[in-house]
């Protein structure tokens, strides 16, 4: 049955049309973006961990300069007074010395502070830095992942149109009615239909045709469509 043979040439397109559909669906990058992706999103709250440390760091180390400065003009005050001549007292000077002496003191221990501080966020800017450029590195990954899938998909495009084309004229012989059980087997046997009979094999499920059943296949007209006793595909004798 020629039809048949005609058949067995819309299924190889019909198997490529397939493959380049699920190669659409399952491009490699389509993974590599999920997961570099997910990465991206681990980085990005790494990064605003660390940003926010940094944050906390830089605001200790003003707030210690700042009662640094406060007390550097308390001091500076008092030393105006203890220097304009306004206090003549003994008792009143040795005190004014000695608060001016304290607030010194106190201004040299938050300018430590305020150092300590600054040295603490050192390596943390650093950190933040890297993290930085970790994400902008994932970033730029993502976007040319994209642009492969784009492409990729593209070509995969033309090829498809290609075979869909060569798909319409080779059905244009076939008769309606064995498209239509054609195709109602494809969808029941995971895409293969039509199948060569080899000897005593079925090449659709590779099995052997009980000879009672292969002398009815041979004996059936040749216009009469036969199908596989074990698998149900149709059979090109
Ligand atoms: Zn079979």
């Amino acid at each position: 049955m020629e039809s048949l043979e005609d058949l067995l040439g819309v299924q190889m397109l019909d198997t490529r049309i397939d493959q380049i559909r699920h190669q659409k669906k399952t491009l490699p990058q389509r993974q590599e973006v999920i997961d570099q992706t997910a990465e991206l999103g681990r980085a990005t709250a790494a990064t605003e961990e660390c940003a926010a440390r940094l944050k906390a760091l830089r605001r200790s180390q003003k707030e210690a300069e700042d009662h640094a400065s406060i007390l550097e003009d308390k001091a500076t005050e008092v030393n105006g007074v203890l220097y304009d001549g306004s206090v003549s007292s003994h008792k009143e000077l040795e005190s004014l010395q000695q608060e001016h002496q304290q607030l010194k003191q106190h201004q040299g221990q938050y300018e430590d502070q305020a150092l300590e501080f600054m040295e603490l966020a050192e390596p943390v800017e650093a950190e933040l830095e890297l993290l930085h450029v970790g994400a902008q590195t994932l970033t730029e990954r993502i976007a040319d992942l994209e642009a492969q899938i784009t492409v990729a998909l593209a070509e995969l495009d033309v090829q498809l149109d290609e075979q869909v084309r060569e798909r319409e004229s080779a059905q244009s012989g076939i008769p309606a009615d064995l498209l239509g059980l054609y195709e109602g087997l494809r969808t029941q046997q995971g895409g293969i239909a039509v199948a060569r009979l080899v000897g005593a094999r079925c090449e659709g499920c590779h099995l052997e045709i009980p000879s009672g059943e292969l002398d009815a296949i041979r004996k059936a007209p040749a216009d009469q469509p036969v199908t596989c006793p074990e698998c149900t595909r149709l059979l090109v004798r």
